[in-house]
């Protein structure tokens, strides 16, 4: 894998930047990628639940809609306090208690009532369906395809957080998962405003990013999935974004002004 490979598929200043994620994503890669992105949130015990725990991991994947991260990956464990447990089968069949967990002020989540009902259906599926640990849809060898599709049956999971969930399990977790070259980038609003910036979309759709990512990389678009999320979550907020730092910033075209949620939009 190799920035000059990529840069034969795409003209001009996107071949530079897609050369430059490849790179990225080949570093990440030779140093396990431990170092970068591996802190969800700013409570240490919330790290360390859903770095131990599965089934926290999964109730934060559900929390990770519509709220900075860091304030979702907070949640189970903000949970686990005001319940004084996420046991599974509590959590499946105490549904007021659940909601009411999560809605008492302040709000665990902007959509209370939504997550609630996905947090006690997910303990449901587990139940049934993973002998009550997550951890089950992604032993060791296990492809990346069908534990996406695995992870998309909960309610509350699309592709995108399924993608996501994935890109943390291999890429954090140390998951040693088949397939990881596979598929194609998420359509992931970091992927999409990196993408937007940098010059290697100029509209911003489905088809446009996924084009984009075959254009950058034909071998294995997917491997750009990574090492745009990162680069979305580390650097290029939406706001105030860190181009002097950024790993893409001496070849970005760092339209600033762009983003995923608001295309176009001048500040
Ligand atoms: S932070 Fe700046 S240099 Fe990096 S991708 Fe965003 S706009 Fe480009």
């Amino acid at each position: 894998m190799t920035g000059a490979a990529a840069s034969e598929h795409v003209p001009g200043r996107a071949a530079l930047v897609a050369a430059r994620l490849i790179a990225y994503g080949v570093e990440l890669a030779a140093t396990g990628d431990a170092q970068v992105g591996d802190v969800f949130t700013d409570i240490p015990e919330a790290d360390a639940l859903i770095k131990a725990d599965p089934n926290a991991f999964l109730v934060g994947v559900l929390f990770t809609q519509g709220i900075p991260a860091e304030r979702a990956w907070a949640g189970p464990y903000l949970l686990s306090q005001r319940l004084g447990h996420l046991d599974l089968g509590r959590l499946a069949t105490e549904r007021a208690t659940v909601a009411d967990a999560v809605s008492r002020r302040p709000a665990l989540h902007r959509f209370k009532v939504t997550l609630a009902g996905w947090i006690s259906d997910a303990a449901e599926r587990l139940l049934a369906c993973w002998d009550g640990d997550a951890s089950r849809m992604w032993l060791p060898g296990a492809h990346v395809l069908e534990v996406s599709e695995r992870l998309s049956a909960f309610k509350g999971i699309g592709r995108k957080k399924a993608a996501m969930t994935i890109q943390i399990l291999t890429r954090y977790f140390g998951v040693p998962l088949a397939g990881t070259q596979c598929g194609t980038v998420a359509y992931d609003v970091q992927v999409r405003r990196v993408f937007l910036r940098s010059g290697l979309i100029e509209r911003d759709t489905p088809d446009e990013v996924a084009a984009a990512a075959i254009r950058a990389y034909p071998e294995a678009p997917g491997s750009l999935d990574l090492p745009t999320w990162l680069v979305g979550r580390q650097w290029c907020r939406p706001k105030a974004p860190r181009c002097r730092e950024c790993v893409l910033g001496g070849v970005c075209e760092r339209r600033v002004w762009l983003d995923a949620e608001g295309v176009g939009a001048r500040r």
